[in-house]
């Protein structure tokens, strides 16, 4: 359930040191992403490993989403956030870089300088038709 090459592996079994504000509860962890991107950016991963949403057990998911919540009410009740976004990356395509399953936290506080780094555009219809029915399958 872990694996020798994993930086997340490495920090739950204290080879890397991270900034932990749970550990072993649930069978997750939580601690301070190195690079935040707002005060209070955390992360919540399970113990085991696993490397990404389409790979996760169900379980470990569930308990990593519970954890999430968790992480959110912390980061509103003791730094004052005003919002928060979760993030889960999955696939090199989908911004992932740490190939070990984790649930970004990041608050947001009125006037931070986050942005979205997409605009939307509006689809059809039809095209929503379209791709729907493909999902669908
Ligand atoms: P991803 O890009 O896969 O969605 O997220 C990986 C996150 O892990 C990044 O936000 C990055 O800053 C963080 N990270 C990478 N290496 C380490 C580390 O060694 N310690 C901690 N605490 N965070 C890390
Ligand atoms: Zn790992």
């Amino acid at each position: 359930m872990t694996d020798p090459n994993c930086i997340f592996c490495k920090v739950l079994a204290h080879e890397i040191p991270a900034e932990f504000l749970w550990e072993d509860e649930d069978g997750t962890a939580a601690f301070m992403d190195i690079n935040p991107w707002t005060r209070g950016h955390a992360l919540v991963i399970p113990r085991n490993h696993s490397t990404d949403l389409l790979e996760i057990s169900d379980e470990d998911l569930a308990a990593s989403a519970k954890g999430a919540k968790r992480l959110a009410q912390m980061q509103k009740d003791r730094l004052g956030c005003d919002g928060v976004n979760l993030l889960n990356s999955c696939g090199a395509a989908g911004w992932q870089t740490v190939f070990h399953f984790h649930i970004h936290s990041i608050p947001r506080y009125v006037g931070d300088p986050l942005q979205l780094p997409t605009r939307p555009q509006p689809a059809t219809p039809e095209e929503l038709a379209s791709v729907a029915a493909e999902l669908r399958g």
